[in-house]
């Protein structure tokens, strides 16, 4: 399309995937960032959750290196670890302590802000993206006339420059979970598309540390992180204890059902000791704090319609947390927003840039995606009888899933990496319900009445498989 403008509303993981895809499609691409981008990972003040643990999934490592090619090499150049979770996590779940195996579904643990910089550098090295940082999106710019159209967006410099107009023919919100744009719409007399919330009434609390170098480390540390589950109703906290780059840990508490970790020193460190198993109050006491302890409130579920809004603006499109925010504690919110980048890539291929249908087909895809990671999760947080909001149609079944066929698949490298596939959205939920399945499940099942749980009341002591 000649002469075509694509501005993206926001330069985190979902604005930074739109622009890669919009690259070679639109003469031109403008992402327009509230934040002074930093030249390294320290934190900015737009993505406050980068402070605490970010999980990367399997699809969300395999689609960044599919938009992004090198995403990997430069990632682990840059000290991520590569980790099989079933292998090298000690996991308590909620029957005790999950047996050592290897689910083949290697992936990158890093911190959000390594992952972001190394996404925003691979953009700025491999497309003429503009990235405008330091630049507020004020508001948008409307043609009123019906059906009404997005034009733009109004912006201005943060050091105080005058307000300007940026002419656009797609504007694409990627401005998270806050996001302004359907407010905007609002006040202009366009009504927002329908929402769904769930609330699981989470929190997390956040502390960082330096691990202690591994020649100090006592002989029966063969993890390299840890995964406790909460179990209700009488422990309703989680924790883990994620390596990242640079020999550190990220430990992170969350509160379900309404208890919210505490934030402070004192407080995070009783936490720590008063979880199922002390691990990681032992393991932190060997090394040293890098950080105060951060708190995050909103981890509510929010799946915005806008695959069924009648009202909907031609000219906008929007992705990430902006459509779908999810309580995080499932670590689908990175790699959701890759994928709807590679969606809006095919619906771009098949359609060009011009075509009206555009914003529907796209949001009716990206919502067809967005269907299973928005069931795991909130099907996940009605393990908890006070999560609030619309349950999921498969929620029993998805919290037997949770609870029970993780357990019986510790069992059967095959349905344990079937399981671990479908919580890492490399395979649709429907892929559990397949013929050559359910005879697993059986066998699992039967196998496990025949002869002692695999599931361990001691922390296993093996070495490596
Ligand atoms: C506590 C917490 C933990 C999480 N853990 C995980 C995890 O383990 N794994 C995982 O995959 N995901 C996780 N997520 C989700 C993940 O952070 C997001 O899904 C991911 O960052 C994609 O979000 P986004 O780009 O849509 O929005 P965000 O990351 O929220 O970014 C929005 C961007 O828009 C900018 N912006 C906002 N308004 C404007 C404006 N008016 N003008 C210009 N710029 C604007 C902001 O400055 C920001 O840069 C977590 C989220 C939270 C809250």
């Amino acid at each position: 399309m000649r002469g075509a403008h694509a501005v993206v509303v926001g330069g985190s993981v979902a604005g930074l995937c739109a622009a890669r895809v919009l690259a070679g499609v639109y003469d031109r691409v403008t992402v327009v960032e509230r934040d002074a981008l930093p030249d390294g990972t320290t934190s900015r003040p737009g993505v406050p959750q980068a402070r605490h643990v970010h999980a990367l999934l399997v699809r969300g490592r395999r689609e960044l290196e599919r938009l992004f090619p090198g995403f990997d090499a430069a990632m682990r150049a840059a000290g991520a670890q590569e980790l099989d979770f079933a292998r090298d996590f000690a996991t308590l779940r909620p029957q005790g302590w999950g047996p050592r195996v290897d689910a083949r579904l290697p992936t990158l643990y890093a911190s959000r802000g390594l992952l972001e910089r190394v996404v925003r550098d691979l953009l700025r090295r491999q497309t003429p993206v503009t990235l405008r940082d330091a630049t507020v999106v004020e508001g948008l710019v409307l043609d009123g006339a019906a059906p009404a159209a997005v034009r733009g967006v109004r912006v201005r410099r943060r050091d105080g420059g005058a307000p300007e107009a940026l002419a656009a023919t797609l504007v694409v919100d990627a401005s998270g979970r806050g996001s302004r744009v359907l407010g905007w719409l609002e006040a202009a007399g366009i009504p927002p598309p329908a929402e769904d919330v769930v609330d699981p009434y989470a929190a997390y609390a956040t502390r960082w540390y330096q691990a202690p170098p591994p020649a100090s480390r006592p002989a029966e540390w063969w993890w390299r992180g840890v995964w406790i589950d909460p179990v209700e109703p009488h422990h309703p906290t989680a924790a883990v204890l994620f390596p990242v780059e640079d020999d550190r840990w990220i430990v992170t508490v969350a509160g379900f059902a309404g208890r919210q970790p505490p934030t402070d020193v004192d407080g995070f460190t009783t936490a720590l000791e008063r979880l199922r198993s002390p691990i990681i109050a032992d393991a932190v006491r060997h090394a040293a704090p890098l950080s105060p302890v951060h708190g995050y409130g909103d981890m509510r579920n929010r799946f915005r319609h806008f695959e069924r809004w009648p009202a909907a603006p031609r000219g906008l499109l929007a992705a990430g947390d902006a459509v779908c925010a999810f309580n995080p504690v499932y670590g689908q919110g990175m790699t959701c927003a890759a994928v709807s980048a590679t969606l809006l890539r095919a619906t771009l291929a098949a359609l060009g840039p011009d075509h009206p249908e555009l914003p529907t087909r796209f949001f009716a895809t990206q919502a067809g995606f967005l269907r299973d990671p928005w069931d795991l999760a909130t099907g996940a947080d009605f393990r908890f009888g006070t999560t609030a909001g619309p349950r999921p149609a498969l929620a029993a079944l998805l919290r037997r899933l949770a609870d029970g066929l993780f357990e019986i698949a510790t069992d059967d490298p095959d349905l344990l990496t079937r399981v671990g596939e479908v919580l890492n959205l490399v395979r649709p939920v429907r892929d559990l319900f397949l013929p050559d399945v359910a005879p697993l499940v059986a066998a699992g099942a039967l196998r496990r009445a025949l002869r002692p749980r695999r599931v361990l009341r001691q922390l296993p002591a093996v070495p490596a498989p």
